[in-house]
C-alpha cells in the first residue's frame, strides 16, 4: 500500500533519496476527497515522472471565516486507495500544525490576477493558495506540478508565481473532468441534495452555450455574458456570483474576444458555491 507521510522531514528524506537515484518527481497538490478529476492529474503525473507525490491538505488559510473549512469532506482511506491504484508513490498528509507551526508569519501575496473572478468575492483565498503551494514546492521540490483547468484562475496565478519567484518547476495544466451529464467534478458536489444536483446542471449548460456562441463567431463579451446570465437565471435554485470573460493569462476583463480567452462562472446552488469555465483561443 502507498506510503503516507505526515511530516516535512520525512517527505524531504524520501524525495532526496529518489533524486539521488536520478529519478524525476511529479507533485499533485489537492485538498483530498479525491475524484476522477484529481485522478486525471495523478495519471498524467505518473506518465511523465518516475515518482509521484500527492499532497492531501485542507489548507485552512485559503478559507475565509464564513467558508466551509470545518465541513469540507475528508476521507483519507478512500483517497489512499485511489492514489495507490493510480500509481502514485507517496501521500503527504500534514496536520495544520505541521504546515503552520506557532509563530508562522509569512504569506505569498499576488498583486495582480486576483482582482477578478474568485479573487473578488474571496479576497484572501489566493494568498492562502500561493503560500501553501510555495511551501509544497519547497518541501517536495518536484520537477513538475499538476493543476486542473477547473480552477483556471488558480492555474494562471500559479504559473505567474512560478515565473515571478523563479521556482524551477514545470507547471502542467490538465483539462476539466466532468460527470456524464456535464457537471464538472468537484469534492463540493457532495454537498448537493438531489434537487440541487439537478439544478447544478445549469452551470455546464451555460458554459456550453457560451462556448457555442464563441465558436459561431460571437466576439462581444457582453453578448455572451448576457446570454449565459439569462440562462442561469432560469434556474430558481441558482444565484450568480459572477459570469466573466477575461484574458486567460492576465485575468483582466476583455470587451472583445481576442487571444487566449477564459470565460468563467461561479454560481451558488443553494448554499454550495460551484465554478466552471471554458477557454478558447481566438
Ligand atoms: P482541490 O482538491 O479541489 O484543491 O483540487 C486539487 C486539484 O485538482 C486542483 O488543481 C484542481 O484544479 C484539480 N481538479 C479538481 N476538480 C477537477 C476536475 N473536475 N477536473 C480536472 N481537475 C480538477
Amino acid at each position: 500500500m502507498i506510503l503516507i507521510e505526515n511530516t516535512v522531514d520525512k517527505v524531504r528524506e524520501t524525495v532526496k533519496n529518489w533524486k539521488a537515484q536520478g529519478l524525476s518527481v511529479g507533485l499533485v497538490p489537492t485538498m483530498g476527497y479525491l475524484h476522477e478529476g484529481h485522478q486525471s492529474l495523478i495519471e498524467r503525473a505518473v506518465q511523465e515522472n518516475d515518482r509521484v507525490v500527492v499532497s492531501i491538505f485542507v489548507n485552512p488559510i485559503q478559507f475565509a471565516p464564513n467558508e466551509d473549512l470545518e465541513t469540507y469532506p475528508r476521507d483519507l482511506e478512500k483517497d489512499s486507495i485511489l492514489c495507490n491504484d493510480t500509481g502514485a508513490d507517496l501521500i503527504f498528509h500534514p496536520q495544520p500544525e505541521e504546515m503552520y507551526p506557532n509563530g508562522f508569519s509569512t504569506q505569498v501575496v499576488m498583486n495582480n490576477l486576483t482582482a477578478e473572478l474568485c479573487g473578488k468575492t474571496r479576497p484572501t483565498h489566493f494568498s492562502g493558495v500561493c503560500t501553501v503551494v510555495s511551501k509544497l514546492f519547497n518541501i517536495v521540490a518536484p520537477n513538475r506540478a499538476y493543476f486542473g483547468e477547473k480552477d483556471a484562475q488558480q492555474l494562471a496565478i500559479i504559473k505567474r508565481m512560478v515565473k515571478d519567484l523563479n521556482f524551477d518547476i514545470e507547471i502542467v495544466g490538465c483539462p476539466i473532468v466532468r460527470e456524464s451529464d456535464g457537471l464538472a467534478k468537484s469534492s463540493r458536489n457532495t454537498y448537493l441534495n438531489e434537487q440541487e444536483r439537478k439544478a447544478a446542471l445549469i452551470l455546464s449548460k451555460s458554459i456550453l452555450l457560451g462556448k457555442e456562441m464563441a465558436a459561431n463567431g460571437e466576439r462581444s463579451s457582453a453578448m455572451i455574458i448576457k446570454a449565459m446570465t439569462d440562462l442561469i437565471n432560469t434556474e430558481p435554485l441558482a444565484k450568480i456570483d459572477y459570469v466573466s470573460i477575461v484574458n486567460a493569462e492576465t485575468i483582466e476583463p476583455i470587451d472583445t474576444l481576442c487571444g487566449e480567452v477564459l470565460t468563467a462562472i461561479a454560481v451558488y446552488i443553494g448554499k454550495t458555491r460551484l465554478i466552471d469555465n471554458f477557454m478558447i483561443s481566438v
